[in-house]
């Protein structure tokens, strides 16, 4: 059994700084489905070429695509000890995907990144300057908010129900938050 750790939250909060550090840490594979479809768009895949408009509007690839390229990355060796799903799901039907596959790799815990939105803008604005990213647009921002508060925030809920949350202070000291975080991997 391979258990899944999901770190949810809104754009800008810091979820792939913190996966990357976690999954060396504690030898789980790190699956960004955003790193994921940007590889694809730079291989200019079949699915990069669908992908690529989309993301730059900030608007999310379709359920079917993002849920079979999940569902194979999760076939790979290094997913045998478990992976962290960054920006995965982020939408219902994203999430129920995963209760279908639940008895090989069930979702263990959620980590819910809060960071109030003012803060968060700053931050992406900050990281488009350097990280080349097409969708680090204050206009693309303002689409992935409202999508993010749309379709992604109720899986908290879902996920409550299961009583799976860590709700994380995602303000300050990276180094404070990872261990905020860490503390809850064995
Ligand atoms: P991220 O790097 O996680 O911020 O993702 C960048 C973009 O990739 C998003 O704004 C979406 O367009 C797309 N994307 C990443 N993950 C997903 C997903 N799970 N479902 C749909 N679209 C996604």
């Amino acid at each position: 059994m391979s258990e899944l750790k999901i770190f949810l939250g809104p754009p800008g909060a810091g979820k792939g700084t913190q996966a990357i550090k976690i999954a060396s840490e504690f030898g789980l594979a790190h699956i960004s489905t955003g790193d994921m479809l940007r590889a694809h768009i730079n291989n200019k895949t079949d699915l990069g070429k669908i992908a690529k408009s989309v993301m730059d509007e900030g608007q999310l690839v379709s359920d079917d695509l993002v849920i079979a390229m999940l569902v194979e990355r999760l076939g790979s060796d290094d997913c045998k000890n478990g992976a962290i799903l960054d920006g995965f799901p982020r939408t219902l039907p994203q999430a129920k995907s995963l209760e279908d596959i639940r008895n090989k790799f069930p979702v263990s815990k959620v980590f819910v990144f809060e960071v109030d939105e003012e803060e968060l803008v700053q931050r992406i604005l900050l990281r488009g300057q350097t990280s080349g990213r097409s969708d680090d647009t204050e206009e693309s921002i303002k689409v992935r908010f409202e999508i993010y508060t749309q379709d992604t925030e109720p899986l908290i809920d879902f996920y409550n129900q299961q009583d799976k949350v860590f709700r994380i202070d995602a303000v300050g000291d990276i180094d404070k938050i990872y261990h905020d975080i860490a503390k809850h991997f064995n």
